[in-house]
């Protein structure tokens, strides 16, 4: 134990002797080539001090926000709930390597903490950060050469949670409830789940998970729906005690219920009253542009990230009532995954008689998906402002994995 303290010191001793330097270079970094310079410094505390993360997460308030889809918003909404600006320290371009996370606490003493981690790296980030929180958004299938399987994942997230302080998760996921049990205590929120093809199965024991309504239990052992503490009523949140109108500048229903886990995150965490937390959302009009509307040759766009099937059923049930077109882009390259094959997985019916452009390395895959659900569409090979200049003026969606959506914010921010 004594040994313990001592290296404990010898290690704040350590760091408080490379945070100017990290600074320092954090700084250079940004002056001469741009971007946060985070990266640069948590370079260099690390090499001063491995144990850097848990160093200079001890004494704070850190809150992680984990899941397949929803992370980064939900991880903007709490912020945006906490009212608290600067007195927050935050993950905004959704960096979560030791280095980013190391030089962002360095660069601050702000005392509460949330971060948003991928869904692989949130046992490491648990035992590096010591959270008091962790939020869960939903678990399904990502790209498929990366995350072969839901099942495995829950498992590490299972191990992960044990004993920390307090999960605040998604009731209508079973995998999601079944890790976050681990946690001491729990606030379950009742956020819905679109996409269901992933949790069929029991995760506690590989029985079959009977869904009726909202309502959902395995067949074969004691895992079911925990009685949600929080429930959206349209877009209204409410509990046993209050309630409060969600009024969001993001579209669509699983922002929604993003915003459920955010208020109610903002509430149990910073003590924020829960109307005021949910006044404060709409200051999110964009996460890293995903949702972004700009004005781009002579079209309004909508500028939207899908990269795996949970992700792209949500937006085609946003957009089911539009009738303006919309151009999707499909990469199969690194983050994306090399299988694009998770297309089959997805319905693209609800897209019948509209416009619809295809871009990308995959479009031809793409194209015949399409075809096979009864959409006409088009390939339009090139540039973003290519397949726009074969379509009508006026508003045009667009849709795209990783790469892809990348890519197209990257074209028009730079015109
Ligand atoms: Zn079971």
């Amino acid at each position: 134990m004594g040994d313990a303290r001592t290296e404990r010191a010898h290690s704040r001793t350590r760091l408080a002797v490379a945070r100017p330097s990290a600074r320092a270079a954090g700084a250079l970094s940004r002056r001469v080539r741009g971007g946060s310079g985070l990266v640069i410094g948590g370079r260099v505390l690390l090499a001063v001090e491995p144990r850097a993360l848990p160093e200079l997460s001890r004494g704070r308030d850190v809150t992680l926000v984990s899941g397949t889809n929803g992370k980064s918003t939900t991880t903007a909404l709490i912020v945006a709930a906490l009212g608290a600006g600067d007195d927050v320290a935050t993950n905004r371009e959704g960096a979560n390597t030791a280095t980013a996370l190391a030089g962002l606490l360095a660069s601050t003493e702000a005392e509460e903490v949330v971060l948003e981690v991928d869904e692989d790296w949130l046992p490491w980030a648990i035992r590096e950060t010591s959270p008091r929180t962790v939020v869960l958004t939903n678990l399904s299938r990502d790209q498929l050469t990366r995350h072969h399987e839901v099942g495995a994942l829950a498992e590490t997230w299972r191990s992960g949670l044990a004993g920390v302080p307090l999960v605040i998760a998604n009731a209508d996921d079973p995998a999601v409830v079944w890790s976050a049990l681990a946690g001491h205590n729990h606030v379950w929120v009742a956020a819905g789940a679109n996409w269901t093809a992933d949790s069929l199965v029991c995760p506690a024991c590989g029985g079959r998970c009977v869904r009726a309504g909202s309502d959902w239990a395995c067949d074969s052992c004691e895992l079911r729906r925990p009685d949600p503490d929080w429930w959206l009523d349209g877009d209204v949140l409410r509990c046993a005690t209050t309630q409060a109108p969600l009024t969001l500048d993001l579209p669509g229903r699983f922002n929604v219920a993003n915003a459920a886990l955010a208020v109610t995150a903002a509430h149990i965490t910073g003590g924020v009253p829960v109307s005021e937390a949910a006044a404060r959302l709409g200051v999110v009009r964009s996460v890293a542009g995903r949702f972004e509307q700009v004005r781009f040759h002579g079209h309004d766009l909508r500028i939207m990230l899908a990269k795996n099937p949970a992700g792209w059923l949500e937006l085609l049930d946003l957009m089911a009532d539009d009738r303006y077109p919309l151009v999707l882009v499909l990469n199969a390259e690194g983050v994306d995954g090399r299988d694009p094959s998770w297309i089959y997985d997805v319905s693209f019916r609800p897209l019948r008689g509209r416009t619809v452009v295809v871009q990308g390395r995959r479009a031809t895959d793409l194209l015949v998906r399409l075809e096979h659900d009864g959409v006409a569409a088009r390939h339009i090979p090139g540039s973003l402002a290519a397949a726009l200049w074969k379509l009508p003026a006026g508003r045009v969606d667009v849709v795209g994995n990783y790469t892809a959506f990348r890519a197209a914010v990257q074209e028009v921010r730079r015109a």
